[in-house]
């Protein structure tokens, strides 16, 4: 008997895969009432379900290269075979990302119940409260009761987004039993912003590149979509690079226009300026970004907004074209795990095997998904180290029970 602890996307694959060689004798033991509760949210409820350019430079860590042998042996491709076998049909999105054709994340939670229910799988619902070793075999204490098994998988998720069920509650059940626990960060979060600039752009949504800037260097980048709310940033270039702004002081540096240089900038506002010389400072970037942008640019350039666009000189061109190339928040914090998606930190995987999850002190016992410490970046990659730990852990699982009846 394989117990999965934790119904969210890890433990269902794990489930799945398990179900393949062991058929009914499964079971899922979830806290919530219902399993895959997080899975309906993620890609606002259209679960962004893989990408197809998973690759190792995707996945963040202590180790993040623990990620890559169960990424080899069921990764995006072996993935889309196995949820299409079970009746799921997909989509391919911008920049390789897959959704369900249908639109709607249930479509991926509801096969996967579907095919667990077709191998006579069960779904138990109770908090596993403690976990335990009683000659070879484990039990796991809940408060409706105990339950015993042969093997193990702890699929209990991370802490990020807790409403949904996983409120790092796995963590304590792994280090009873030995394992090194790292700690916890949100990633994949919003950033906190000092800067005013952010609430005058609340609503805004640009694409451009962010940095992460700290003290004169750039941290990391991304390209993509950045949205501005009231004291905070989001979007997918910020989320990703949550993981970097913990360290303090450090500037979000948002990059309007980066397929120009800055000196490309400078020199296309003075042709712009030229053409449209009748206008005033404040209308200058009318058309070319939205309004309230504009008017941050101007401000943060320090010119004054009644300035005759005609009297604009090159070192004002300049200073507006510095803006644009790096329009400086500067951060606050990180927001919490309440509106992360991911974490980083969690169960170190120094303590598990790469190829099947198990772990290297307790045979029978293994981890999957979120609750190692792996996060991918936005975009299908964390579900997809879900799919493919869940899958590893599973399959090894189911193959370790069938060699012991031998
Ligand atoms: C809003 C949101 C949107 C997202 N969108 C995407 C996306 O589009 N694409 C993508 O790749 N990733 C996305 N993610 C990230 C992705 O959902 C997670 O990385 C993934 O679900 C992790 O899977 P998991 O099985 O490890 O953990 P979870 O999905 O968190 O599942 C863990 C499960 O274990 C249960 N549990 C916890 N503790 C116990 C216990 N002690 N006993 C019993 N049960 C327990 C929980 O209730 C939960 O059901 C999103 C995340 C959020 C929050």
């Amino acid at each position: 008997m394989v117990l999965v602890v934790g119904g969210g996307a890890s433990g269902l694959m794990a489930a799945c895969s398990a179900a393949l060689a062991l058929g009914g004798e499964i079971a899922v033991l979830e806290k919530n009432d219902r399993v895959g509760k997080k899975l309906l949210a993620t890609g606002n409820g259209r679960c962004n379900l893989t990408n197809l350019g998973a690759s190792p430079s995707c996945y963040h860590g202590k180790s993040p290269e623990f990620a890559f042998q169960a990424l080899k042996m069921f990764g995006p491709k072996e993935t889309l075979d196995y949820f299409h076998s079970i009746g799921l049909v997909t989509r391919e999105e911008e920049d390789g990302r897959i959704y369900p054709r249908c639109g709607q994340a249930s479509a991926v939670l509801d096969v996967l119940r579907n095919e667990l229910s077709r191998k006579g799988a069960r779904i138990l619902v109770g908090e596993a409260k403690s976990l335990r070793v009683r000659g070879g075999r484990f039990s796991v204490l809940t408060d409706n009761g105990q339950h015993w098994a042969d093997k193990v998988i702890i699929a209990t998720g991370g802490k990020a987004s807790s409403a949904l069920g996983s409120d790092g509650s796995g963590y304590p059940l792994l280090q009873s039993l030995g394992h090194e626990i790292l700690p916890a960060y949100p990633a994949l979060a919003p950033i906190e912003t000092t800067s005013a600039h952010a609430k005058a752009l609340s609503g805004l949504r640009v694409k451009g590149t962010a940095s992460i800037e700290r003290g004169g260097k750039t941290v990391s980048s991304r390209a993509g979509e950045i949205l501005f709310a009231s004291g905070r940033l989001s979007g997918i270039a910020i989320m990703d690079l949550a993981i970097y702004a913990r360290e303090l002081p450090c500037d979000v540096c948002i990059d309007l226009m980066p397929e120009m240089s800055e000196s490309e900038v400078a020199n296309f506002l003075i042709d712009r300026a030229a053409q449209l010389s009748d206008l005033l400072a404040e209308q200058f970037f009318i058309g070319c970004f939205q309004r309230m942008l504009g008017q941050v640019i101007i401000k943060s350039a320090g010119v004054e907004a009644s300035m005759p666009v005609s009297q604009l000189s090159r070192n004002h061109m300049e200073a507006l074209a510095r803006q644009i190339k790096r329009l400086r928040f500067p951060v606050l914090s990180v927001a919490g795990f309440k509106s992360a998606q991911a974490t980083l930190g969690g169960a170190a995987t120094s303590g598990f095997c790469p190829d099947t999850c198990e772990s290297l002190s307790v045979k029978g016992l293994f981890a999957a998904g979120e609750v190692l410490d792996i996060c991918g970046d936005c975009g299908g990659f964390n579900l997809q180290w879900a799919w493919s730990s869940g899958w590893v852990a599973g399959r090894a699982a189911a193959k370790d029970v069938l060699q012991n009846r031998k």
